[in-house]
């Protein structure tokens, strides 16, 4: 089954019960300055669960547009490493705002994952999770459904556990929030990895595909719960995974969506068609999320939105540099892409010339540099350096326009670590410098210029801070 005829055939299901069906939203978050982009499917209703906007319905579906690639959901460093994440990828989702909850919505997807009718997976391939003292929520999967015990795992919300399973969904630092159980698809032994909640359950074999969240909460800024007007439903099933599970691979990247992608990305960078080669998989990857982002009107900038557009696209150029390829290549993908996903989403289709313009002007832009940088990256490491100085590090994004990221992608394939204090220690001379700056000028009297260089200069480096402390792991 292909990706579109998967993603129709959920609407379709949720349609027969009663959904209405709702187009995808844009990635960037209308109205919440709390969230960078639209992370999942509930962003759009975010409103609706809270009970501050009413719609005429009280049960939605869609297939949603999602980018996790900055703040609490972040999967840019995944990328090419695991089988199964993306930064953009589509989350099919099904939402009660006050209407059903968890007996229904467990039945739904059952019914959906399991009926002849509908996927017909097998049962013995799937196992969920529950949040630990979900009772209720196990008792429908136990006595309704009719899974045996030892397919139902409960999972706390992590805290201080060495595994990164978590059965409380929360959007961001604040917003609705909830317990959630979470439907998983076994691989097979050939595959490595354990089952969710051991300390080896990062491996692909037990692929999470479907999370119901029983949204019963809003989370406020001192941590506080307040419970929501009338419980929900909020689920979010990442459509490339179950593309993979119906088209029998192992790989979101071996399905038709991905796999075109990254034969394109071979065709440009000339090598030859491989799964095995992690940047063909990266390249493939940010071509989608740097057009969708161009669609929705982000542009590459050293700030914000623009500035995760910017290491993004940097980020695939350089993998193109890394398999020999030093020209111009990135953009020349984006006709591959609109040829997939341009029926699904016209908006691609629309603005191909402007998302292709961007994409080259950035790759002119970072081709004067990269190869000096790399060059520098090199000289810095010879001589089996274990360990990449600070002060190189912050001239490289000074210089060169590396983002911390993108050095700590190319640290990471050579096993080198990355003095991260020592960047944070340049970059705060170089605050202080620019500080000084602006202030002689201010009491010097010269004509000062208030959308002056000494802001854009700040905000680009603040945006550096929030990803350093994501490194860190010190990101709230
Ligand atoms: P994982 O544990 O695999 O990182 P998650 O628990 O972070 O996934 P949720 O927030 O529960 O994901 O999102 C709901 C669904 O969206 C997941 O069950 C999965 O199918 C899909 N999904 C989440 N993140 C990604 C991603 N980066 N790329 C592709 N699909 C994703
Ligand atoms: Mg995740
Ligand atoms: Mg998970
Ligand atoms: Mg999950």
């Amino acid at each position: 089954m292909k990706t579109a005829e998967i993603r129709q055939k959920f609407l379709d299901f949720f349609a027969s019960k009663n959904h209405q069906v709702v187009a995808s939203s844009s990635l960037i978050p209308g109205n919440d300055p709390t969230l960078m982009f639209t992370v999942a499917g509930m962003v759009q209703f975010k409103d609706v669960f809270l009970g501050f906007e009413k719609r005429d319905y009280t049960r939605a579906t869609t297939s949603q547009k999602c980018l996790r690639a900055g703040g609490k959901h972040n999967d840019l460093e995944n990328v090419g490493y695991t089988a199964r994440h993306h930064t953009f990828f589509e989350m099919l989702g099904n939402f009660s705002f006050g209407d059903y909850f968890k007996q229904d919505a467990i039945t739904y997807a059952w019914e959906f994952l399991t009926g002849e009718a509908w996927l017909n997976l097998p049962k013995d391939k799937l196992m969920v999770t529950v949040y630990a003292s979900d009772d209720e929520a196990y008792d429908i999967w136990h006595k309704t459904v009719g899974l045996p015990a030892e397919k139902i795992i409960r999972i706390g919300d992590n805290k201080g556990a060495p595994y990164a399973s978590d059965n409380f969904w929360t959007m961001g630092d604040t917003g609705p929030c909830g317990p959630c159980t979470e439907i998983f698809y076994d691989h097979g032994e050939e595959v490595a990895g354990g089952p969710p909640g051991s300390p080896d359950e990062d491996g692909d074999r037990f692929m999470e595909i479907w999370n119901n969240v029983f949204m019963q909460f809003n989370r406020d800024e001192t941590g506080t719960l307040h419970p929501l007007p009338k419980p929900s439903v909020d689920t979010g099933m990442g459509l490339e995974r179950l593309s993979t599970v119906l088209q029998h691979v192992k790989s979101n990247y071996e399905t038709d969506a991905l796999a075109c992608l990254v034969r394109a990305a071979a065709r440009e960078t000339g090598v030859e068609y491989s799964q095995s080669v992690p940047s063909l998989k990266v390249i493939a990857d940010h071509i989608r999320a740097c057009s969708f982002m161009i669609a929705d009107g982000i542009l590459p900038s050293s700030d914000g939105r623009g500035y995760v557009l910017r290491r993004i696209a940097r980020r695939a150029i350089r993998h193109g540099y890394k398999l020999g390829q030093k020209g111009l290549f990135f953009h020349k993908i984006v006709a591959d892409l609109v040829a997939e996903m341009g029926d699904a989403y016209p908006e691609l289709r629309q603005k191909q010339a402007v998302i292709e313009d961007t994409l080259r002007q950035e790759e002119i832009k970072f081709a004067e540099t990269l190869e000096t940088g790399m060059a520098l990256v090199d000289a810095a490491l010879a001589g089996g350096k274990t360990a990449m100085d600070g002060d190189t590090v912050f001239k490289l994004y000074d210089t060169f326009g590396f983002p911390v990221d993108l050095t700590a992608d190319i640290c990471r394939e050579r096993n080198i670590a990355v003095d991260m204090d020592g960047f944070e220690r340049a970059m705060e001379e170089q605050r202080s410098r620019a500080r000084a700056a602006s202030a002689f000028k201010v009491a010097g009297n010269v004509s000062y210029d208030g959308a002056d260089t000494s802001f854009h200069g700040y905000s680009a480096h603040s945006v550096d801070a929030k990803v350093i402390a994501l490194y860190k792991g010190t990101e709230p």
